[in-house]
């Protein structure tokens, strides 16, 4: 085995050591829903600090590979590892069995994600959202908690809306505060699936302008995505996805300028 590297978030205090130089790997994975092959034999990978968009019409498979890679949808076939660790089974006399649940959220705990429609709870602030996971999942008090999530509020530029529902939050600033309450879990990835196609054109631009500050803070994130412009700007490598297949992979100068496939063209097209 390669030497760990050990490198601290400054901000969020997590801790990020690569295995093989990925954080997450999904190598060969496929899924199915029925007779729908939605997911087919997709390798994936994200290493620290890398970030990576993924693109591709509607049903092309993008949500799906997301879920599959934070297990909230198990996939069939394949593997998908986080520090090198298999999520969601375990091998047990040659048979591959379903992991029990402790076991896949222990495996998953480095995993962020911020979903399309926030799910806040309606009835708690945004602190209370913030910090309900701090309090019920990690223990801590009522002023820990507190503390953690006003730092996290700040950081998403909702310091002063801490005590406001979420009936009172514009769409930008909910999704700002499900981003600030999976920062509080510590993720050393987060997985964004189209977090802003929920929103109205102009609150489009506060939501990107946080996750580009996140990126340059370092954090290694997937994020499925429509927003060509911030994929182009903020991407590392950018990944077409079609029918349920990884189409083209690679930097965004070279996805977007040259692309080598006619489906992505032709994808591209509908967007410009
Ligand atoms: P995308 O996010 O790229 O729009 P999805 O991953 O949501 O695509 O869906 C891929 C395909 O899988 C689509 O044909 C969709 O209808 C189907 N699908 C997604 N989730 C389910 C489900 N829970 N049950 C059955 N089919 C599903
Ligand atoms: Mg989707």
């Amino acid at each position: 085995m390669p030497p760990l590297e050990t490198t601290i978030d400054p901000i969020t205090k997590a801790k990020t050591t690569a295995v093989n130089g990925s954080l997450i790997e999904a190598r060969g994975i496929s899924k199915h829903f029925g007779d729908l092959h939605v997911l087919d034999n997709i390798d994936f990978a994200l290493s620290p600090s890398e970030v990576v968009c993924v693109i591709g019409p509607s049903g092309s498979g993008k949500s799906t590979l997301l879920r599959c890679l934070a297990f909230l949808e198990p996939y069939d076939d394949g593997n998908v590892y986080i520090h090198g660790q298999l999520l969601g089974y375990e091998q047990r006399g040659g048979m591959r069995i379903r992991a029990s649940e402790k076991a896949i959220d222990r495996v998953r705990a480095p995993l962020g994600m911020v979903f399309q429609h926030f799910h806040l709870w309606p009835h708690r602030t945004a602190l209370q959202n913030v910090t309900e996971a701090l309090r019920l999942v990690q223990g801590l008090s009522r002023r820990e908690a507190d503390r953690e999530g006003m730092a996290m509020l700040k950081r998403v530029g909702l310091f002063d809306r801490a005590h406001h529902y979420p009936a009172s939050l514009s769409g930008g600033q909910k999704q700002r505060v499900a981003i600030a309450r999976a920062l509080a879990m510590k993720p050393e990835v987060m997985l964004f699936d189209e977090p802003t196609s929920a929103l109205d054109p102009e609150l489009v631009g506060e939501v990107l302008a946080v996750m580009k500050q996140l990126a340059s803070d370092g954090m290694t994130m997937a994020i499925v995505t429509h927003e060509m412009g911030f994929a182009a700007n903020v991407a590392d490598r950018v990944v077409f996805m079609d029918e349920g297949r990884i189409v083209e992979s690679g930097k965004p100068e070279t996805l977007f300028r040259r692309p080598a496939s006619e489906r992505l063209s032709q994808f591209l097209n509908t967007w410009r």
